[in-house]
């Protein structure tokens, strides 16, 4: 049984390190930019609502993302484990998880700011499949196509510069407090998010319990 959450700045590859923690210790991956993003892909009414708040680079409002997360943090699946990956956000979504479940550890990856903005405004990715490219750092074979199934590549509506500010000034103000209150708890663990993901991965296992 291990309960994680990872906390860290729009770009620092909290996305893909929690898949990969998720895939090696049978654990639920919860995303909530994934659930989120796949509620707007299907115009529910909660997707609709989401829709505005997430181009702009904001918070969704809490009320909505807790209907999305609540139920899958039930789910009997969830019963080996999970990594949340994009909440808690504010210091309300924190309370509101520790009402619901306690947590073995909390992995804050970091980079400096230049870095994130380098890695989000290059990103591309595959509305098809939802694999992830670079312009420079991880191109496709062929510019602008998917490698898997030659989707057209397109750019994450908050990539945009005006998001990516919005984002960047918003995890400062309202998630970057997270820190000292699980700190404060002993469950932080700070994580240098530089090197490759096999690098980052590495330190990610070193910091938890076997
Ligand atoms: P990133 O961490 O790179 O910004 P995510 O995919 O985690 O990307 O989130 C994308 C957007 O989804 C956020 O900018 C926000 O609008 C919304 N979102 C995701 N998780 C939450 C959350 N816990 N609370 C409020 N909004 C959220």
């Amino acid at each position: 049984m291990l309960r994680v959450v990872f906390l860290g700045p729009p770009g620092v590859g909290k996305g893909t390190q929690a898949a990969r923690l998720a895939a090696e210790r049978h654990l639920v991956h919860l995303s909530t930019g994934d659930l989120l993003r796949a509620a707007v892909a299907a115009a529910t009414p909660l997707g609709r609502e989401a829709d505005g708040y997430m181009r702009a680079g904001r918070l969704v409002p809490d009320d909505l993302v807790q209907r999305i997360l609540a139920e899958r943090l039930a789910a009997p699946e969830a019963g080996n484990g999970f990594v949340l990956d994009g909440y808690p956000r504010n210091p309300a979504q924190a309370a509101r998880l520790e009402a619901m479940t306690p947590l073995d550890a909390v992995l804050l990856l970091e980079l400096p700011d230049a870095v994130l903005i380098e890695r989000l405004s290059g990103r591309r990715v595959c509305p098809t499949c939802h694999a992830v490219y670079h312009i420079t750092d991880r191109p496709p074979r062929i510019a602008g196509r998917c490698d898997r199934d030659g989707t057209e590549l397109v750019q994450r509506p908050d990539d945009r510069p005006e998001a990516i500010a919005t984002r960047l000034a918003v995890y400062t103000e309202q998630t970057a407090p997270l820190r000292d209150h699980y700190g404060a708890r002993g469950l932080l663990r700070a994580i240098p998010a530089d090197g490759s993901p096999d690098q980052v991965a590495a330190r990610i296992r070193a910091s938890l319990p076997g």
